[in-house]
């Protein structure tokens, strides 16, 4: 009845309500810092842009090319405007490269751990997982992930910085990784959270005027704080792109995703503001994490990763309390995501009572 592999799938569990978790637990307000979402919001300017939309237009179907936003993103990037595909989302993105690239029999590697739509998606599209797992720092390993090429290797994802463990890759790594890998391999980069990468230059963009078979992919979920709009996409060369363009969906962008994003784009001060304090937080939460003698990974994002011993005793403490982190990533291990500076204070005074 259904494709063979679709019945032995393990499906990304997607964040429940506000609303129901707070009926259920009895609260008066939940601080969600599972989704890694933007806890200071999103630019001012998005809300001033959606406002001048005309409803007439509600019929009308939007621009397929996404042009607005398209040449904005080009220029400042300094490339080519054929060179951007957009997604509903970097999800949709993530599930086109699957079903564009892969035949059953494919080998995909995919680093253990990292963000669980690459595996889901090439599972789907029948191909083999071939699982590299990160370093003892929690950092992508590019020399075993290389070791692990077969004539059958079609894709290679690379989520820089990686979720869940938040460590990051310099881009001379990454490039000098490119100059190893077969033109027959597809390395897809994830940039979801390189605005809050330090390294300014950390960026592979520009590297996919040199690479054919390297595509980059960026959000506006995350440091631009529009999740609700689902605005994604990729960066890459031909012929790829043209497969990739050929294959997609029509209209998968909504005006008010356009309008949304390209405002959200225009306001750099907004995301310098918001990478700034996420960046201090996180210096206080690895200081935090580091007193308190819980393991961690250096995080270069907007989360960070760490060891709890009883991380599910934990999570339900601190949900009683208020406040949701994710676990079920991997055993004994919850990753919290920054979120505002008291929210953050109040978590971690949670945890010191917790455990003290
Ligand atoms: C959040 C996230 C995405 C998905 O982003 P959307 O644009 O909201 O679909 C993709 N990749 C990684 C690594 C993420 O963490």
């Amino acid at each position: 009845m259904v494709k063979e592999t679709v019945t032995h799938l393990d499906p990304y569990v997607p964040e429940q309500t506000l609303a129901d978790m707070k009926k259920q637990y009895g609260l008066a307000s939940i601080v969600r810092l599972s989704a890694n979402e933007n806890a200071f919001g999103t630019s001012p300017e998005v809300a001033k842009a959606l406002e001048k939309w005309h409803f007439a237009d509600a019929n009308l179907y939007p621009d397929s090319n996404v042009e607005t936003l398209r040449r904005n993103i080009a220029t400042r990037f300094n490339i080519d405007e054929t060179n951007l595909l957009f997604g509903n989302g970097l999800d949709e993105v993530i599930e086109l490269l699957c079903r564009v690239i892969l035949e059953p029999g494919d080998e995909v590697i995919d680093p253990a751990l990292t963000f669980s739509e690459y595996q889901l998606h090439s599972q789907i599209e029948g191909a083999k997982i071939r699982q590299v797992d990160l370093d003892a720092a929690g950092t992508i390993n590019l020399a075993a992930i290389k070791k692990e090429i077969t004539n059958k290797t079609k894709m290679i994802w690379i989520c820089n910085p990686n979720n869940p463990t938040g460590t990051f890759i310099p881009a001379a790594a990454i490039q000098s990784f490119m100059t190893d890998v077969p033109e027959t391999v597809t390395v897809i980069v994830d940039e979801a959270y390189i605005d809050f990468v330090d390294d300014k230059q950390a960026s592979m963009i520009e590297l996919t005027k040199q690479f054919a078979n390297l595509v980059v992919l960026r959000t506006f979920s995350k440091a631009y704080g529009l999740a609700n709009f689902r605005v994604g996409y990729a960066v890459c060369g031909e012929p790829l792109m043209g497969y990739l363009q050929a294959a997609r969906l029509p209209y998968n962008l909504s005006t008010f995703a356009e309008i949304a994003a390209t405002a959200a784009f225009n306001d750099q001060e907004f995301v310098k503001r918001v990478v700034a304090t996420v960046s201090a937080e996180r210096v206080k939460w690895q200081h935090f994490l580091t007193k308190q003698k819980l393991p961690f990974y250096e995080s270069a994002a907007n989360f960070v990763f760490f060891k709890a011993g009883d991380a599910d005793g934990l999570h339900a403490y601190l949900l009683k309390n208020g406040y949701l982190l994710r676990n079920g990533l991997k055993p004994g291990w919850l990753r919290v995501s920054i979120g505002k500076p008291g929210d953050n204070q109040a978590v971690q005074e949670l945890i010191a009572a917790y455990f003290n």
